[in-house]
């Protein structure tokens, strides 16, 4: 097994340092950055397996850096926050975080919420290679094949060959359409599969995601609406 890595990004150093050593005593390796823009440098070069991101930084604030790492980068991400609005745009914005901890925090508190998106996302990748696609007809899994090609170690999802430019939550609801072809989930049932925090999320943020999703899917092939809305019930991927 390889060592776990964390990007820690935060420019208090006296609140680095207790809970870097924390981290380390748990057997991870942690790469501490002081700046926004070493962060979106750090990501870019290299891969992590968590991210902790403090939202008061020095030069761009933790949204923005989250915002734009999460066009390229889907790694797990943890809010450091100080102030109750900040927890209201984490969670209204849907800017791409997993979680969030209130300063202060214990470094036991982080530790096991990192532990647990870590769980979670191995709970989903099982359920999603049981239930997938061995159960469909081979004459599905075909036509499946000729349109989409995931890449889940790459977290990446190639349409008619194109590799599709995706955030973290247009790829889970991505895959988990293709995974069950032509059956139709509300939104519900793709929240609770696809979010981390379902309860902390509004229907219409399936709805917002859909949309996006589409409109990259249109620039790729513009004649075909491969996500199909069932009024009043939800979605599902058709083949043709
Ligand atoms: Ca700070």
């Amino acid at each position: 097994m390889t060592t776990k890595q964390i990007l820690y990004v935060e420019d208090d150093a006296a609140i680095v340092m207790p809970l870097k050593y924390a981290l380390e005593r748990e057997g991870w390796q942690v790469t501490w950055v002081s700046q926004g823009q070493l962060a979106l440098a750090e990501t870019q070069s290299r891969t992590f397996d968590f991210i902790i991101l403090d939202v008061g930084l020095p030069d761009i604030d933790g949204f923005e850096v989250c915002k734009q790492l999460r066009q390229y980068c889907h790694t797990p991400l943890l809010f450091l926050t100080a102030r109750d609005d900040e927890i209201d745009r984490i969670v209204g914005l849907e800017i791409g975080a997993d979680d969030y901890c209130h300063k202060p925090f214990s470094a036991r508190e982080i530790i096991s919420r990192i532990k647990s998106v870590w769980r979670r996302m191995q709970l989903s990748q099982n359920a999603v290679s049981a239930t997938s696609p061995e159960n469909a007809s081979l004459e599905i899994v075909q036509e499946l094949e000729a349109v989409w090609q995931c890449l889940p170690e790459r977290l990446q999802i190639l349409y008619f060959g194109e590799a599709l430019q995706l955030t973290r939550y247009e790829y889970g609801l991505l895959k988990f359409l293709i995974d069950h072809p032509t059956q139709v989930f509300s939104r519900q049932q793709l929240m609770d599969h696809v979010w981390e925090h379902p309860d902390h999320s509004l229907d219409r943020t399936v709805d917002t995601h859909i949309k996006s999703l589409r409109a990259k899917l249109k620039k790729v092939r513009s004649e075909l609406e491969p996500i199909q809305t069932h009024r009043g019930f939800g979605y599902s991927l058709e083949l043709k």
